[in-house]
């Protein structure tokens, strides 16, 4: 896992070839007993949504302003976004009996009620699903709900794995069953280099 520094905040990099997915990856170190958190304050959660296709950047000085204006509802937004995380990773990688659909369903619902049939202009088909308050606070967690759901009635749910690499667990889209790490140049070099070391120590205690 790696980040970078966006607007003075730091957020993952997108690596998993679907929006919920690298959603998922704002958390590293899944099971871990130090997990690494992405998704600190509102500002966070918005500007990765923001960076990662979600939400219209032209909404960003509306969505300050409604944060600003009620923190304690930002603050909720936030919580239910890590609630809604930890859901969707056990739907995508856990195992059958731990899927908390409930979970899912409550932020997928909401955000299906607040989206509405349209066409941007000049008008012409195929119309797509919009979020219609586009200046609400919990807009990004809407649009992450929105996205999840794509995903999960997509044939790309079936292939989604999850990097083996120390302190990672992050998904990503796996179609050709392939792939190990979440990027090769991060955990796949870190385990490379582990090896490497691991090696080294026998070597020298051999002798
Ligand atoms: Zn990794």
């Amino acid at each position: 896992m790696a980040s970078i520094v966006v607007d003075g905040l730091v957020v993952p990099v997108s690596v998993a070839g679907h929006p919920a997915l690298d959603f998922c990856n704002t958390r590293a170190g899944w099971g871990a007993p130090a997990p690494k958190e992405y998704l600190h304050t509102y500002a966070h959660l918005s500007v990765w949504a923001r960076e990662n296709g979600l939400i219209e950047p032209s909404t960003m000085p509306a969505l300050r302003r409604a944060a600003a204006r009620d923190p304690d509802a930002a603050a909720q937004v936030v919580a239910r976004a890590v609630a809604f995380r930890s859901a969707l990773y056990a739907v995508l990688v856990g195992p059958g009996a731990g899927w908390d659909w409930d979970a899912v369903n409550r932020e997928v619902q909401a955000a299906a009620a607040g989206s509405a049939l349209g066409s941007a202009p000049p008008v012409r088909l195929p119309a797509s699903w919009r979020l219609v308050d586009q200046s609400q606070v919990d807009l990004p967690l809407m649009a992450v709900a929105w996205s999840a759901a794509d995903l999960l009635t997509s044939t790309a749910a079936a292939y989604v794995a999850a990097c083996p690499g120390a302190g990672c667990g992050w998904v990503f889209a796996d179609p050709k069953g392939r792939r190990r790490w979440c990027s090769m140049a991060w955990c796949g070099n870190r385990n490379k280099a582990r090896r490497h070391a691991e090696r080294l120590r026998q070597a020298t205690a051999r002798r």
